[in-house]
């Protein structure tokens, strides 16, 4: 598996001392794509494959609603509207999130950062805490399969805000305020395109040849 293929194991042999090194490779990943591109599905996958800590930033707001929580009450309004949880409330809870101690083996980052602001305000806490992005997996697919992709989650996943109103709305949200981020990592030359138009089984196949890479 992942880890025993990237753990080198030197073994120098000195009398009746023995130094073992091992070198073990710790990757930080981001999916970034419209809501209903399969970035839940294809996040399970690869952290399954990598044995990456899986931070699904939408997953985490609505076991904060559920919980009932203070942050659960105040996200819930943003949520229900299809609109953005402020900066503020996403960057101090992935700041406490990255800072627990299960972060340090590696993680993918699904659906954040959402916002330039955030972008920039989670690169201040990865170098506060000596991490860094390997890469960001951009998904793409076609409006239409994705509203399609959304209505049909909605009927079984029990969510307020999979109607088709508030479906356009996260779309328009999400090119006005998260597609700036395609721009922004492609600068700083993190982003890796894959079509996320497909079998599912083909699609993570894509983004094994690209994580590999980093692997
Ligand atoms: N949300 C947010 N910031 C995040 C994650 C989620 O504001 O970092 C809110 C936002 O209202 C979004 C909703 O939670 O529309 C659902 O997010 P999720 O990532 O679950 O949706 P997906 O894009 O995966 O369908
Ligand atoms: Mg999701």
């Amino acid at each position: 598996d992942w880890r025993s293929a990237c753990i080198l194991a030197n073994c120098f042999s000195c009398r009746n001392f023995n130094l073992i090194v091992i070198y073990v490779i710790i990757m930080n990943l981001i999916f970034l794509g419209p809501p209903g591109v399969g970035k839940g599905t294809q996040a399970n996958l690869i952290c399954n494959k990598y044995d990456l800590l899986h931070l699904s930033t939408g997953d985490i707001l609505r076991l904060e609603i559920s919980r009932k929580t203070e942050i659960g009450s105040f996200a819930k309004s943003f949520i229900d509207k299809g609109e953005l949880v402020p900066d503020e409330t996403l960057l101090k809870m992935m700041n406490n999130r990255l800072n627990q101690d299960d972060a340090l083996n590696g993680y993918l980052l699904d659906g954040f950062p959402r916002t330039i602001e955030q972008a920039k305000g989670l690169d201040l806490i990865m170098k506060k805490i000596d991490h860094k992005i390997e890469c960001v997996i951009s998904l793409l697919a076609d409006e239409d399969e994705l509203v399609s992709r959304l209505l049909k989650r909605g009927l079984t996943s029990g969510r307020s805000d999979e109607s088709i109103e508030i479906i356009r709305h996260r779309q328009q949200i999400y090119w006005n305020q998260t597609s700036p981020l395609l721009n922004y990592y492609e600068d700083i030359d993190l982003l890796m395109n894959v079509n996320g138009v497909g079998e599912i089984n083909d699609i993570n196949n894509e983004i094994i040849k690209i994580v590999n890479q980093y692997a």
